[in-house]
């Protein structure tokens, strides 16, 4: 067998400007690149994820392109540290490149991996794709991290230079791959999971749509959005192609582009995120956790028409604008004084794009326990945000179109009541601090 490099794709499921891929394809050795359904992962997720056949829609296409130079992808399901041994045997392995991962299971995933692989004398490199900035690269000046958006995108901007957003011309090495016949894939029903006709978002977005972003993306009955939340997550678009061509259209836009770093910052440094409050504090709250509660607001039955439009767009199409998100979660956690963990999680079950540091970060913001959050006391007042963002209920029109019929249940609770209890609990959490 010919000694070679694996090129292990996880989320950067593309050929075009992938930093690890493209360091493998220097490497000097052919490369042969896998991909690896990880039981672990699978086990938890409905027969129906859309999520799993968005992957592996992504991995067809791979394939086809891989083709195309006389290669193939390995596609393999288990354990991630199995199958690693399984490839280590199948194949003459010297090292395996991939791209970093900074999520805390991620991060443990891949130390166990490099031991193993150090074991056998075989490298493990891994390099940064998925964001523009990583980890300690933007820090203040007294070397710890940004824990408040503003400062951290300003000095981001300020670090920013053109070899940032510059591509990594994988293609020009695409000889480089290991010369293989192409080898079957396993298909979405072996893997456990159904597909079913399903249009995801088009990783093609208008140049017209980024330079009117800064005016269109609150409106939630507006295509203002980009909706690359998907493709940004799994690795199908480029995040620096996106600053590249996005720079100069709209600063704003950007600018949440930056928030996706930050967030990943964050996770990266303060891992206690995913399981508590980023403020400790917020640990105490006495959550309600009403079962029934909590239930309506799932399925968009709680009186509130923004909150049901949006949880009902999350339900059929796995999508919920930004506004909309903020609106539903502050429902949730301040209105009905429900954990916020109880909503990441749903949110995490149904959202095509769900990445656990933005999603995190998004919660914890709504909550008020997060590191750049709203302070408690300001409590979203759905119906002003209605007023605001969707004064003629067109996005209410399109997904409660019975809300102003007897049909319609009514509000769940009445918002200025939901307001005092709410600073009452968390003011009794807080005592009077923020
Ligand atoms: C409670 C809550 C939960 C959220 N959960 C997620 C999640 O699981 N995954 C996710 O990608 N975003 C999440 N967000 C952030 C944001 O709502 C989505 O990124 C955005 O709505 C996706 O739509 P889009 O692709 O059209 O974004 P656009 O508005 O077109 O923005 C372009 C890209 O920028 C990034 N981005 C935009 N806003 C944010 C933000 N506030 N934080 C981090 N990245 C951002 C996303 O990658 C997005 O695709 C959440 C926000 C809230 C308030």
């Amino acid at each position: 067998m010919p000694p070679i490099h694996l090129f292990w794709f996880r989320r950067d499921l593309r050929l075009s400007d992938n930093a690890g891929l493209y360091h493998a394809l220097k490497s000097g050795l052919p490369v042969q690149p896998v991909f690896i359904f990880d039981h672990d992962i699978l086990q938890h997720l409905p027969r129906h994820d859309r999520r799993v056949q968005f992957i592996h829609q992504a991995l067809v296409a791979l394939q086809t392109e891989l083709a195309q130079w006389g290669a193939t992808l390995d596609v393999r399901h288990g354990t991630p540290r199995a199958v690693m041994q399984d490839l280590c045997a199948d194949y003459a392995v010297q090292g395996v490149f991939a791209n970093r991962d900074y999520e805390p299971s991620a991060i443990a995933r891949d130390k166990d991996i490099y031991h193993d692989l150090q074991a056998k004398g075989i490298t493990f490199r891994a390099f940064k794709d998925h964001v523009i900035f990583e980890k300690n690269e933007v820090i203040k000046a007294d070397g710890t991290p940004y824990t408040v958006f503003t400062p951290y995108a300003r000095k981001w901007r300020s670090a920013l230079q053109p070899f940032h957003l510059q591509a990594y011309p994988t293609q020009s090495y695409a000889q480089n791959f290991y010369q293989q016949a192409p080898k079957a894939m396993p298909s979405l029903s072996a893997l456990g999971f159904e597909g079913a006709p399903f249009d995801f978002p088009s990783i093609e977005v208008a140049p017209d749509l980024i330079a009117q972003y800064a005016a269109q993306r609150d409106y939630p009955a507006k295509n203002g959005t980009s909706k690359l939340g998907v493709h940004l997550r799994f690795g199908t678009l480029s995040v620096r192609q996106l600053a590249a061509q996005s720079q100069h259209l709209s600063d704003i836009f950007l600018n949440e582009l930056i928030w996706r770093d930050f967030y990943q910052m964050i996770l990266w440094h303060f891992p206690h995120v995913v399981d508590g409050a980023f403020k400790p504090a917020y640990n105490q709250i006495a959550w309600r956790n009403d079962a029934d509660d909590f239930a309506r607001w799932c399925e968009g039955q709680t009186g509130y028409p923004i909150v049901d439009a949006g949880m009902r767009e999350l339900n059929a199409t796995g999508f919920m604008h930004n506004r909309v998100r903020m609106i539903t979660a502050s429902f949730l956690t301040k209105h009905l004084l429900i954990d916020w963990r109880w909503g990441e999680r749903y949110f995490a079950q149904r959202l095509l794009d769900f990445d656990l540091a933005a999603n995190n970060g998004g919660w914890q913001w709504a909550a008020g326990s997060g590191c750049d959050a709203a302070p408690y006391f300001r409590i979203f007042n759905p119906y002003l945000q209605t007023d605001k963002f969707d004064g003629q209920a067109q996005y209410i029109k399109q997904w409660v179109p019975e809300h102003q019929s007897s049909a319609y249940p009514p509000p769940m609770i009445e918002h200025a009541q939901a307001r005092v209890r709410c600073l009452a609990v968390y003011g009794q959490a807080l005592k009077g601090g923020n």
